[in-house]
């Protein structure tokens, strides 16, 4: 395959008006198509249809003698923390069961860091003059939102193959003691699908910060979302920050939003025991205790971690085809162009495209005009904005196969018109 900056500029006018006839008829067929969000298919959320006929009106008592339609229960059943407590690798008294969303845990959780401060931290952090967090990237828009809305300001990091670039990571956070927190997605990271290598997490937790209340969000939303037998292995950052002197560094955030059902799943949080215990004295005046018909549903069904894991197979079915449709047409099309590079992830809900530079936000233009939605471009950067404009986020979890076939056929001759537009400048 040639790489396209080395054609003739005949040879690169014949190839546009090639690429132009093509999208022209993509154009004529008037598609709807929609990769925009990683929600799961109907097919996904099939699978958690048993739940819905549990608990049942007959037996609503959990382990520890709770009436789960009553109050109270404040970190969760023993039976759910136990099933998270698996998952993150912690003692399930480290583990506090929220409602249906960990993002509401994130944000709940930057909030009072805020507004009250952090254990071992100097106050709350509104009261300093400047806030910042790091944001390896491209990383999840939504962790971005959060800092945009409070007034964080966000330092963007390269997020690598293994990771967060630690040798940038580790300069910021020793030089400036506003620097309090930083995201991470560390396991089939959004949208890049990166887990983070043994050695960054190892970094992570032992590098010095210049603020002594520096927090690690760690979002591990993706812990047990493989594609193949064989998942990616991330390091236990929890134990990793205890015997590097830095105890209460992590906080780690998961939930079942892509297990059970979207919206209707539970979350969790796990940290030290200190921070755990700051945080529920905090949680006992937001709430009175969490929906545990809910936990005592999810318990029912998939018994326990174990038979959680055995479900996760059978997302794993449904969406590999998708993820290797969306990589097999990009190889087909633009393999060996020297025009984008995308990621082949072994788990989690993206696959990451990187244009030549400069090109990201014209090929989504030229995608939805031939009616496929993408992520806007940039969404993937702290405050929406990619330095190289190169980067788009693909979302194959929801749609069916055949149209994620059709929509990435666009998204690859979208990609090519704008590279050769471009070359030919
Ligand atoms: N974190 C990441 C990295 C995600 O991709 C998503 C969903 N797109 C969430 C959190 C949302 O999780 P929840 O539904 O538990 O709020």
């Amino acid at each position: 395959m040639t790489e396209l900056r080395s054609l003739s500029p005949d040879a690169l006018a014949s190839l546009t008006r090639e690429l132009e006839a093509r999208f022209a008829a993509f154009e004529a067929r008037g598609l709807k198509l929609d990769m925009t969000r990683g929600k799961p298919s109907s097919e996904q959320l099939d699978l958690a249809n048993g739940m819905l006929a549990l608990p049942g009106a007959g037996d609503l008592i959990a382990s520890d003698g709770s009436d789960t339609r009553n109050y109270g229960g404040l970190d969760g059943l023993p039976e759910m923390k136990a099933i998270f407590a698996e998952m993150l690798e912690v003692p399930s008294e480290q583990v506090i069961v929220g409602g249906n969303s960990s993002l509401t845990m994130m944000h709940d959780a930057v909030v009072r860091a805020l507004v009250h401060g952090v254990p071992d931290g100097s106050g709350p952090w509104a009261k300093q003059p400047k806030v910042k967090f790091l944001c390896p990237s491209p990383g999840y828009d939504r962790h971005f939102a959060i800092c945009e809305h409070h007034g964080i300001e966000m330092i963007t990091v390269d997020l690598r193959d293994d990771g967060p670039d630690m040798d940038q990571v580790e300069k910021l956070v020793a030089e400036d003691a506003a620097i309090k927190g930083m995201w991470s997605v560390p396991k089939y990271s959004n949208p890049t699908g990166t887990t983070y290598s043994p050695e960054v997490v190892r970094r992570l937790a032992a590098m010095k910060t210049a603020a002594p209340d520096f927090r690690l969000f760690w979002d591990n939303a993706y812990a047990v979302h493989d594609l193949y037998a064989e998942g990616d292995k991330l390091a236990n950052i929890v134990p990793a920050c205890q015997s590097a002197g830095h105890p209460n560094r992590p906080f780690v955030f998961a939930s079942t939003s892509k297990i059970s059902f979207a919206g209707a799943g539970v979350a969790a949080m796990a940290s030290s025991p200190a921070n755990v215990a700051d945080a529920k004295k905090h949680l006992g005046i937001q709430t009175i205790g969490p929906d545990k018909v809910n936990q005592l549903r999810h318990v029912r069904f998939y018994k326990d971690y174990k038979g959680l894991l055995s479900h996760m197979q059978r997302h794993a079915e449904l969406m590999r085809p998708k993820f290797e449709a969306v990589t097999t047409t990009f190889e087909r099309e633009l393999g060996g162009k020297g025009i984008a590079s995308w990621t082949s992830p072994r788990g989690g809900y993206f696959v990451s495209l990187d244009t030549l530079d400069g090109c990201a936000k014209e090929v989504v233009r030229l995608a939805n005009k031939a009616g496929v939605k993408l992520t806007g471009a940039g969404a993937t950067y702290p405050y929406g904005r990619d330095p190289r404009d190169r980067n788009i986020r693909v979302a194959p979890s929801m749609p069916p196969l055949d149209q994620i076939r059709v929509a990435m056929d666009v998204v690859a001759v979208c990609v090519q018109l704008a590279s050769v537009r471009k070359l030919a400048g």
